[in-house]
Parts: structure tokens; sequence; C-alpha cells
């Protein structure tokens, strides 16, 4: 591989429109349907919230407050977790049935179009990184020439409006066929005015009579618009501000934004190597991502199984185009071309070392599996055939597994030092930089 197949183009998106009302030409009208929903959604919840902590009666606010932070944690997680990561993005290979019901039934919590037009439009927003086109994104970042309209656009002002229609966007839908998805979908309006209305106001009757209905009824609709800003600050804020690390889109790492549940930070990564169950590469991933520890939650409980994660390999390829990209942008071409074949030799050098230790973990798991089925009653009749017996097995696995520990030791050492090698030429390359600026 060359240099410069490690250097990918860079692709910065022209705005499209100037003023808001520019959309009406490219075939954009208002929804009137959704759009008056979120508006006066909104201006009640703003409005008469305080109206009804006021006037609740004795302790009801208790119940208030409680049912708005749950609704909202709700929403936020079952979005997080479920319509983007598991469906959206495919990051488990297999969802199990009750996962997908408990998160049909909790999506509803959220009040951000079903978990299928969600992860329909979500698609279309990331193979927009691949495909360039820029006008489809449904909640674009990028498409104004001010930041304060590209803000509002992203963040809510794109749920106001009917899109054109897209062959791309119609494909993406269908896409997502899981019966399921598909009835949620059917049957997504009263699903949600029973969640979000019907039960809320049923309980506020049980507990105070009509005045309880109508208090509840606010901390369940205080609830969702907090669940949707949370997931809109997704669009908005981690597109606009942060650590520019992506290699193709315009995604940002915000790393200062946990609202979301780890989809703010490492944005960029994400964008990247979308179909990964983590929202980012390395420890920072670890620490700064509780939608990860959900879905591992759900798979420690047998909910999901088969996690997708970039390979080591994949990684390295991309941190390590990001890095060729940036600093051949910041060099002056005399001493780029010095450093460019070097710079792809330790690239692909630190690219061997991620294989083989990818290499080796597929050969740990492959070990382990057989461990486990040697230690089964199952396995009785196919150790008679081979004519040891159950001790011998065993030990066999467990001498191969400590050899391969040993042999994995190495590996990671020498992934180590192949990284570092890159990063010291990066590194170097700068100083050069510097000294010749
Ligand atoms: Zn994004
Ligand atoms: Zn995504």
């Amino acid at each position: 591989m060359s240099a410069s197949q490690l250097s990918p183009p860079t692709t910065t998106p022209k705005p499209l429109y100037h003023r808001f009302s520019d959309i009406f030409a490219a075939g954009f009208s208002v929804d009137w349907g959704i759009g008056s929903f979120l508006v006066i959604s909104h201006v009640l919840v703003f409005l008469l919230t305080p109206v009804a902590y006021i006037y609740a009666p004795a302790g009801l606010w208790k119940v208030m407050l409680t049912w708005t932070l749950i609704h909202a944690f709700i929403g936020a997680l079952s979005t997080t977790v479920y319509s983007h990561r598991l469906i959206a993005h495919g990051a488990a290979k297999d969802v199990r049935l009750p996962t997908h019901i408990a998160f049909l039934g909790l999506q509803l919590f959220a009040v951000q179009g079903s978990v299928r037009r969600w992860s329909a439009q979500h698609v279309i927003h990331h193979s927009v990184d691949k495909t360039g086109q820029h006008h489809l994104d449904p909640y674009s970042a990028t498409w104004f020439s001010t930041s304060w309209r590209n803000f509002l656009w992203s963040h809510m002002l794109t749920y106001l409006f009917n899109h054109p229609y897209s062959r791309e966007f119609d494909a993406a839908l269908k896409a997502k066929a899981h019966p399921a998805i598909v009835w949620q979908d059917k049957h997504y309006v009263l699903l949600l005015i029973m969640a979000n209305f019907a039960l809320p106001i049923a309980l506020g009757i049980a507990l105070a009579g009509w005045l309880g209905g109508f208090c509840l009824l606010l901390a369940s609709s205080a609830g969702f618009v907090l669940a949707q800003h949370n997931t809109w600050t997704v669009n908005s804020v981690t597109h606009m501000w942060g650590f520019k690390k992506g290699l193709m889109s315009s995604a940002q790492n915000n790393y200062l934004w946990l609202g979301p549940l780890g989809e703010g930070n490492h944005h960029a990564d994400h964008h990247d190597y979308p179909r990964d169950f983590r929202n980012g590469f390395g420890w920072s991933g670890w620490v700064l991502d509780p939608t990860r520890y959900a879905i591992l939650a759900l798979r420690a409980l047998g909910l999901v199984q088969g996690l997708n994660r970039a390979s080591r390999w994949q990684e390295a390829q991309i941190i390590a185009r990001r890095k060729v990209r940036d600093t051949k942008a910041k060099s002056g071409s005399v001493i780029w071309q010095q450093w460019e074949d070097k710079l792809a030799m330790l690239g692909e050098e630190w690219f061997a070392a991620a294989k083989a230790w990818d290499q080796f973990k597929l050969e740990k798991i492959k070990l382990t599996h057989q461990i486990r089925q040697a230690g089964a009653d199952g396995m009785a009749a196919a150790r008679g055939r081979m004519g040891v017996t159950q001790d011998e097995l065993m030990r066999d696995l467990r001498a191969r597994r400590e050899g391969l520990r040993a042999e994995m030791q190495q590996a990671r050492k020498r992934l180590k030092a192949r990284r570092d090698e890159f990063f010291t030429a990066i590194w170097e390359l700068k100083q050069a930089n510097m000294a010749g600026a």
C-alpha cells in the first residue's frame, strides 16, 4: 500500500442553503401533523409544568419528578442501545425476540418516530459519509452557511418538515424488515398515545383524581421532551463542536457531552466504523460510553449475541489514515515527500502486527469453545472415537491455551511497538515541519 492509499481525500461539504426558506425550492414542505405536535407539546410543557407542580395534590410532586426522570432515561437509553446501535447499525448479529419486544415498547417513550423510521433515517445519515450525497442527510449540521441555522436545523427544525422523496430512504426503510419492528411502525401512533398519554393520565387519576391525571400527563410530556433534546444534541452539538478526528464525516468527538449516554463521545470513531457496538476505540471508549455497558449487560443476560467490533487491523487502518491525512495537511510538500514512503512502510508494519494479533484472538476464542465443549457430556462419544480419555483431552487443550497465552503476550508487545514507531515518525515529521517553518 502506498502512502497515497493511506491518505483518503478529505471532503468538506459545501453549504446547500443560505436561509431556511431556501429549502422549499428543494421540495421540502411543512409537516403539519408532527410540526404542530412538537410545537404544542413544547409550549405546554414549558408553560404548564410550573402550574402542575404548584397545584399538585400533596406529595404528588415526587411521583411527577420520578416519572419525568425515568421517562427521559428510558427514552434516551432505548434510543441509543436499540434504535441506534442494535437496529440502525446492526451492532449484534443476533438480537433475541424478547429484546426486540421489550425495547420496541420502551422506545415509545422516546417520542422520536417508530424504530423503523428512526433507524432508516440514521442509516442515511451515515451513508452520506461514503456516498457524499450530502443533501440526503436528514439532520445535517452543514447544510446552511451560518452556524446558528445549522444548529437549529440539525437539532430540531428538520423534524418539522416533510423531506423530499428519496429512493435511498425508501430502501433503508424497507431493509428494517423484522416483523416486530414493522408491527411497531404500523401501530406507532396508537402505541405512542397509550404509553405517553393514556398510561400516565390513568395512573394520575387513580392516585389523585383528574388533577392527578393532569399532573402526570405533564410529567410524562416533560420526560419525552427531555429525551428528544437529549438525542437531538447528538445531531447538533456533537456534529458541530469538539475535536475533529473523523476520517470522512463532519462528526466530531465531544468528550464533554455525556447526555446521550456515550453517543456524544468518539462520534468520529463511530462514523468511521458504525457497526461497532462501542462508540469509540481504546480506553476512553470504556470510560465514556454507558450505552456500551448496557449492551454488554444484555449479552451477559443472553439477550443479544455476536457483538460486532472493529478488529485491531481495522482500527489501525482508520487511525493511521486519519493521522496521515492530518499530518499531510500540515506539512510542506518537500518535507512530506521525504516522509511519505517511510510512513507508508511503518503503517504496513503496524497493520501486519495488528492482523497477527487478530488471528491469535480468533484462535483463542476457538480454543475456549473447544475446552467448553470437551467438558460437556455430549463430547463423550467423540472422545471415545478419538481414543483419548477426558483427562488427556483436557490436558492437551489446556497446554495449547498456555502456549497461546505466551504467544499473545509477544504479539501484543509487537503490536504496541509497531504502533509506537508509527506515532514516533509522525512526531518527528511534526518536528521537521516546525524546524522548517
Ligand atoms: Zn452522526
Ligand atoms: Zn450512528
